[in-house]
């Protein structure tokens, strides 16, 4: 099993150090990988794509070549974890400063999102979640100018809420999130990915 983190921009140590963390406690003997390439996206069974900047990392995931080549493996199955920039990109529509920015979404979840949705008062926030699929503590959410997930159709569904607000979507083999669950020392959203990587 190996679980790579898009490298180009963005949170990615966090990610990487994470996943680390979980597999130890889930004793399993495996280290994840910096993607910085298309050419390291060869035999990962699993991927991360890190918060950041969705624009910056839209661009060099183009010109890297990793855009098309996870869109392919992505049909294939690969799970996908996307958080905040990353499941931005993952949408299949989003509003007009995604637009105006030229980002290519992936277009892999059947959802609708707006960027910086939060607005200027509210750039960073923290909020106990409750996500029944990782157990009844709350979750502590840490939002970074996040987006907001406005709808959902077709196979992908909520995942997690807050206030009434979509912060966690899921479709079989790829998990959206609005939040970064790097940010924390709670690892139950690594570990529920990392299940995933292992079905
Ligand atoms: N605001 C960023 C964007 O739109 C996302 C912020 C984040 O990933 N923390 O790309």
């Amino acid at each position: 099993m190996k679980i790579g983190v898009v490298a180009v921009q963005g949170a990615v140590s966090e990610h990487v150090e994470a996943l680390n963390k979980a597999m130890e406690e889930l004793k399993i003997d495996e280290k994840a990988v910096y993607v910085r390439d298309v050419k390291d996206l060869n035999d990962i069974s699993g991927i991360v794509i890190p918060g950041g900047e969705s624009t910056t990392i839209n661009r060099l995931m183009l010109t890297t070549g990793m855009h098309e080549r996870i869109i392919e493996l992505s049909e294939e199955g690969l799970p996908i974890l996307g958080t905040c920039a990353g499941a931005i990109l993952l949408a299949k529509e989003g509003d007009e400063q995604i637009k105006q920015t030229n980002t290519v979404l992936l277009g892999l979840m059947d959802m609708k999102v707006l960027r910086n949705a939060y607005g200027r008062q509210v750039d960073s926030f923290e909020a106990d979640v409750k996500i029944p699929e990782i157990g009844n503590k709350p979750f502590r959410a840490v939002f970074i100018r996040a987006p907001v997930i406005e709808r959902v159709w077709g196979n992908t569904k909520v995942w997690a809420k807050h206030k009434n607000t979509i912060i966690g979507v899921k479709k079989e083999n790829i998990l959206a999130l609005t939040f970064h669950p790097e940010l924390t020392n709670d690892l139950r959203i690594h570990k529920y990915f990392i299940k995933m990587v292992m079905k």
